[in-house]
């Protein structure tokens, strides 16, 4: 049963960066670069998943949301404008690589796993279960809002 509100989506190939900054927001998102956007979409609705395409041929199909621009400072507002996406309720709680949600971490055990200045400016540390990347979550609002700005508005 899904208990989560906020979309799930399935990215095609030419999303891939998409895909990771909606996973750095949060959004459950799968990708899968050695199937085309009409296969995606299959198991997009096998798995009550929106496509984002930039397939024009799937353009107009049912659960499928195209996406115009070919460049992430208009793909990332695009998205955020059409679908209840919160950063602030879950950014930074999911790999951007493997789509797998992070583990809290102990930050001792970081210590030698990220940059000085990183271990010294941040109390909370995650680490993703499939890749061992070590996430450190801005958790200020603000933060985020900056982030976000800076992608979109460069
Ligand atoms: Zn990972």
């Amino acid at each position: 049963m899904v208990t989560d509100e906020t979309p799930r989506f399935a990215a095609d190939r030419m999303l891939m960066r998409l895909a990771r900054w909606l996973r750095l927001l949060g959004a459950d998102v799968i990708t899968d670069a050695s199937v085309g956007g009409a296969e995606l979409l299959k198991r997009a609705r096998a798995e009550g998943r929106i496509l984002l395409t930039r397939d024009k041929r799937l353009r107009a199909a049912s659960d499928a949301f195209f996406i115009e621009s070919n460049n992430l400072r208009d793909q990332l507002p695009a998205v955020l404008a059409h679908f209840a996406i919160d950063p602030g309720v879950r950014a930074f709680t999911r790999c951007s690589r493997c789509n797998l949600l992070l583990a809290g971490v102990a930050r001792e055990l970081v210590s030698l796993r990220v940059p000085p200045y990183v271990f010294a400016s941040h109390d909370r540390f995650a680490e993703c279960p499939g890749c061992g990347r070590i996430y450190w979550p801005e958790t200020h609002p603000r933060r985020i809002a900056a982030i976000l700005e800076s992608i979109t508005h460069r």
